[in-house]
């Protein structure tokens, strides 16, 4: 199959409608990242998005709606939901409801909730519009690797396996979008995202937990709360060991670790932020942004994730942030790329 790459004028918007209708799938740009879309009310249309991705079945997947009124046939809605639909949606949150049997068991891997969200971004509304179809969409990666936040992560990944990407430039905030769920009691955050914790309990007003695995791996026989935690994710090839302590013993000892390695004939780099680049000279520094925009830390992490792998990198050392709020997003899947391997100093 030759995969098309579209600005998306009215003719691919139109090109993409009618590939959805049909069952086909469509990857498009949303404000967190890339998605590879089809249809959530036919079955064997979202049968294909796990296996362009080779996505384990047991892992549910988001569907995206572009107006309230879509939400009636397919789930319920708690009570305190719309509160927060009315602060962020369209927008980065994403919210379990108990479902409907309008949905096929496949998009939700047979949970009684479906994952919702409203998108924000204009080509992704303007598509989900046009199809006038619930989307169910996964970021369109490979299983495994760091989601796509351009187009050309996308066709990287899914060239030759779908019809139509449609090129909206870079994604705006760069990580996927916070998940919360409200069905069981006191609302949890399963994945945190854009939307944070003290976003989310200003408009609530009440606290909102997070789930235990946010920072660290899962436990042989604890029970993933949001089934795709359980997965070895966003990792690259390399070995990723994040350094953590005193600033300037921090860059300090990133230095010497990957310089050691460079010496012994690997290829080795660090992730720093930008405050540091020049401190560490020689080390083939990525700049993951200043450490006081944490957004813009964000908004770069999947980029520099693939790059690795472009440049094969087998050891990359790499800072941290502190694990609030945007933070904690950025710590999440930085965290699951060391798979928590952590040099404290
Ligand atoms: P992705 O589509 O790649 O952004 O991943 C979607 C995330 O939402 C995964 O971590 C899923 O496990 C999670 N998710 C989707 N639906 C549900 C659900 N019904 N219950 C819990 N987690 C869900
Ligand atoms: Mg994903």
């Amino acid at each position: 199959m030759q995969t098309r790459l579209l600005s998306p004028g009215p003719d691919a918007l139109a090109l993409a409608a009618r590939l959805l209708n049909d069952g086909a799938l469509v990857a498009f740009p949303t404000e967190t990242v890339y998605g590879l879309g089809a249809n959530a009310l036919n079955p064997d249309a979202v049968r294909s998005i796990f296996e362009a991705k080779g996505r384990p079945a047991d892992n549910p997947l988001i569907v995206h709606i572009y107006d309230r009124a879509q939400l009636e046939p397919l789930c319920t809605v708690p009570e305190r939901a719309p509160l927060l639909m009315d602060a962020f949606w369209p927008g980065p949150l994403t919210m379990l409801f108990p479902r409907k049997s309008t949905i096929p068991d496949i998009v939700t891997a047979g949970l009684p909730t479906v994952a919702i969200r409203m998108p924000s971004h204009p080509v992704a509304a303007a598509m989900l519009e046009a199809c006038r179809l619930p989307i169910a969409a996964p970021s369109a990666n490979l299983s495994g690797r760091p989601s796509p936040t351009t187009a050309a992560h996308v066709m990287e990944d899914m060239s030759g396996k779908i019809p139509l990407i449609l090129d909206g430039g870079p994604c705006d905030v760069g990580l996927e979008s916070t998940v919360l769920d409200l069905c069981h009691g006191r609302p949890v955050i399963l994945r945190p995202g854009g939307v944070t914790k003290g976003m989310l309990e200003e408009v609530l007003g009440e606290e909102v937990e997070l789930a235990g695995s946010i920072l660290r791996p899962l436990k042989p026989d604890e029970k993933a709360l949001s089934p795709g935690m359980r997965y070895r994710h966003y990792a690259p090839k390399g070995t990723v060991t994040l350094v953590e302590g005193d600033d300037k013993r921090v860059v300090e000892t990133m230095r010497s670790l990957c310089l050691k390695d460079l010496s012994g004939g690997k290829k080795s780099c660090v992730l720093c932020f930008s405050e540091h680049v020049d401190q560490l000279s020689g080390c083939f520094p990525h700049d993951m942004g200043s450490r006081r925009d944490e957004k813009e830390v964000a908004h770069r992490l999947f980029d520099i994730l693939r790059a690795l792998d472009q440049e094969g990198m087998e050891t990359v050392y790499s800072e941290v942030l502190p694990p609030e709020e945007v933070g904690l997003a950025v710590m999440n899947r930085l965290g699951r790329a060391a798979s928590f391997k952590t040099i404290r100093i």
